[in-house]
């Protein structure tokens, strides 16, 4: 399929990769040019110009940046140049609101807008092992499903524009919880004189396992922080959903104080740090 990727980050460089990979013309477009251009030597494809040059005569443009404005931006270049039926796949993390934006936007020039954030980080884009949450269209999701498949090994259509975004949210949501869980039971182990590493032992087998304590147990334990998901993106991430749980009137008592416990790990110096750096405030001096 002809298909265009915008923001080649972290996420975006090696999910467009997999397209590449997989057989498909891939035309991509990055703010920093260089990371573009390295993009393309490495996979023999194009690196555009422009936005506008990039989606032109795409069946399907995926995009992967930062927040809210950055779609808002991307989207403004891209709407005017897309072709008649092309559908475009945010993979950005965002509002529900600029969801519905992007959606009604797209289908006053004839395409479709998916919401469709991913969880599963640099590993799973890396490995092509992304869960994809979506909101939009079914027929265009149906559509969408065989290409972005590629860099996924879970597609979930949730109903209308903005329903992945919010489900995104759910994602975070339980990961504040459990995260700060982690941090609070290592901290007691230590304190209780427990040797940390006989405590996964005993415990990670029953009813406290998780992914975070299968893949952070160990580095929040050695206080390695400097790798994973960043903490500058799980506040914008939380600040998404207070904002959500604000008009819809959820109690979400507790990720409002884990979203300020993240704000302390800010100011510890610690905004490009993984989440599980919740532990480092627990074990500062
Ligand atoms: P990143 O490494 O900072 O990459 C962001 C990309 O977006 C860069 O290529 C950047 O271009 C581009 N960009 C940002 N604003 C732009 C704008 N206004 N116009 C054009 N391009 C713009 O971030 P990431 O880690 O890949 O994350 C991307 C999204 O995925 C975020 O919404 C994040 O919350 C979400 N996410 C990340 C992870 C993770 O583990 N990292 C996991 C799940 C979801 P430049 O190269 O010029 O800066």
């Amino acid at each position: 399929m002809k298909t265009a990727f915008i923001g080649l980050g972290v996420m975006g460089y090696p999910m467009a990769g997999h397209l590449a990979k997989a057989g498909h013309e891939v035309a991509v477009y990055n703010r920093t040019a260089a990371k573009a251009q390295r993009w393309a030597d490495e996979h023999r494809c194009r690196a555009a110009s422009s936005i506008a040059d990039a989606v032109a005569g795409a069946e399907l443009v995926a995009l992967c940046v930062g927040a809210d404005d950055d779609v808002r931006q991307v989207m403004q270049a891209a709407l005017p140049a897309l072709a008649a039926g092309a559908i475009v796949v945010d993979h950005t993390t965002a509002s529900a609101k600029v969801a519905r934006e992007m959606a009604e936007a797209a289908a006053a020039r004839g395409c479709a807008f998916l919401d469709a954030p991913v969880s599963g980080g640099q590993a799973g884009a890396e490995n092509g092992q992304l869960a994809i949450m979506i909101g939009g269209e079914a027929a265009a999701v149906e559509k969408a499903r065989p290409v972005i498949g590629v860099y996924a090994k879970a597609i979930q259509h949730m109903g209308g524009p903005g329903t992945g975004q919010l489900t995104k949210m759910v994602n975070q949501i339980c990961i504040a919880g459990v995260v700060q869980g982690l941090a609070e039971a290592q901290h007691f182990a230590k304190r209780a004189g427990l040797d940390t590493a006989l405590v996964y032992e005993a415990i990670s087998k029953g009813a406290a396992q998780s992914w975070q304590m299968d893949n952070r147990w160990k580095t929040m334990a050695e206080g390695k922080f400097d790798f994973g998901f960043a903490v500058d993106w799980m506040r914008k991430d939380l600040g998404l959903v207070l904002e959500a749980a604000r008009a819809n009137g959820a109690r979400v008592e507790v990720t409002a104080l884990v979203d300020q416990f993240y704000a302390e790990v800010q100011s510890l110096g610690g905004r490009r740090w993984d989440t599980s750096s919740l532990a480092a405030r627990l074990e500062r001096p």
